[in-house]
């Protein structure tokens, strides 16, 4: 539904062009679609990354919007080289006043810096090595998109076009200027509009993961359980904002993370956080939550992907209408997190089994084992899966070939970019 709208909006805005333009000729044609389309796909990604709230269910989660958002970046790609290497043809239209040509300018340096950047983020491995841009070093130099969208707002705006001010084009344009730079202006401020401060109480370093618990000071976020944050801790080193799912939410507004050291920023944590340490948290997003699922669930959580399991768990009172079997995938018994909650809501619960699945032990998880393992049939179930992406394809593949296909795949992405 949400890239429906969004490609229907671009391809409106190319549409447009062709009557304002048709008194010129085919290149500039294409040229000034290509430029129309580009800059409404620009201000729609700076919309998405205000991360209105609406926009969430349209796409189906927050890390759904990202990934659409990158899909945007690669069009505005192509779509900006058309226009550079399409030369318009303006009809003897000269760029006589210093705002054409401040316009004209603006348009190619923002056309370099923009090549460069959507580059830059396009690319997360070099090719031919194995060598990652480093997160932070991307999310540094995304955020100059932002300000290379209002060079391109003005190039737009004040260049000479062989069509009217006032022609649909022009006013749909401009309508897309002013939702671009709105949205990058409101995204600058999000952190100190959206978040809430919180005081650390508690940090267990598990083999499994870092389990930070804080309160909140003054007002709570509001999460629903299975939702995620951005955590970012008032401290050097730790200031990035990251996003963890809150694994336990308490009445009282206390939030749990359980955090695997996998990074530079994960690591840091582990080592640095304390007791008594400030938390700027953002959220609730995602709409990762059984509520809106089937009445028959396997959940399937393969290590650190196990924390939305924990927080829904958690919330379970036995009267949902919904049958689970949970699957706790782990290397090695150690590595468990939870399995006090999980166990104790296995043994109140009438709808709800656990397994842990040791693989040090049990061998590797696949498809003819989980399916033997559960208590629900998965050809007649939802997989709600949270886990590393080979995992899931794995048994979800493996349960085609047994004819036992879940009606329907819910996953967690643990990745934006
Ligand atoms: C919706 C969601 C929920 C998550 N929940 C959990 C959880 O409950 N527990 C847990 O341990 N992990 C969770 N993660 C993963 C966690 O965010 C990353 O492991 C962590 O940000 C890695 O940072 P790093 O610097 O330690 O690792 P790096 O090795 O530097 O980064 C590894 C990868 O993590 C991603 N990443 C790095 N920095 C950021 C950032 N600032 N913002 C967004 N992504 C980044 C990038 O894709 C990068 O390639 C979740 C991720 C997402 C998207």
């Amino acid at each position: 539904m949400g890239a429906f709208l969004v490609w229907s909006l671009v391809v409106f805005a190319g549409l447009l062009a062709v009557p304002a333009v048709s008194h010129t000729n085919a290149t500039t044609t294409f040229s000034l679609m290509a430029s129309s389309m580009a800059f409404v796909c620009m201000a729609i990604a700076q919309f998405m990354a205000a991360r209105p709230p609406f926009i969430e269910p349209l796409f189906g989660g927050l890390d759904r919007v990202y990934h659409f958002h990158r899909k945007i970046g690669i069009s505005v790609l192509g779509l900006i080289l058309v226009h550079y290497f399409l030369t318009p043809d303006f009809k003897g239209l000269s760029l006589t006043s210093g705002l054409n040509q401040l316009a004209a300018s603006a348009g190619k340096y923002a056309f370099y810096g923009l090549s460069a950047l959507l580059v830059l983020s396009i690319v997360k491995i070099i090719p031919k090595t194995k060598i990652e841009i480093p997160y932070h070093l991307w999310r540094y130099t995304h955020r100059f998109i932002g300000l290379l969208f209002v060079l391109v707002a003005f190039h737009q705006m004040f260049i000479k076009r062989p069509y009217d001010g006032t022609a649909l084009l022009a006013v749909y344009l401009n309508a897309f200027a002013a939702l671009g730079i709105l949205s990058y202006a409101y995204t600058q401020l999000l952190p100190w509009l959206r978040t809430r401060s919180y005081e650390v109480f508690e940090v267990t370093r598990h083999d499994g993961a870092t389990i930070i618990s804080a309160r909140p000071i003054g007002r709570a976020l509001k999460v629903k359980p299975g939702q995620f944050g951005f955590l970012r801790v008032l401290k050097n080193g730790l200031r990035e904002p990251h996003p963890f799912t809150i694994a336990g939410i308490e009445a009282d507004g206390v939030v749990r993370f359980a955090i695997k050291p996998l990074g530079d920023y994960t690591r840091a944590l582990r080592e640095n956080i304390a007791i008594g340490d400030r938390l700027k948290l953002e959220g609730g997003y995602g709409q990762f939550n059984h509520r809106r699922g089937a009445k028959k669930q396997i959940w399937l959580a393969g290590g650190i992907g196990v924390t939305p399991f924990l927080a829904m768990a958690r919330h379970l009172r036995g009267d949902e209408g919904q049958d689970i079997h949970m699957v706790y995938c782990v290397r090695d018994r150690n590595e468990a997190i939870g399995l006090e909650t999980f166990e104790a809501q296995a043994a109140k619960l009438g709808n709800f089994s656990f397994v842990l699945h040791d693989s040090a032990k049990d061998g590797r998880l696949d498809a003819a084992k989980l399916a033997a393992g559960s208590a629900i049939d998965p050809g007649d179930a939802d997989l709600w899966f949270c886990g590393p992406p080979p995992l899931r394809e794995a048994i979800v593949k493996g349960l085609k070939e047994l004819g036992k296909k879940p009606r329907r795949v819910e996953f967690e992405q643990f990745q934006f970019r």
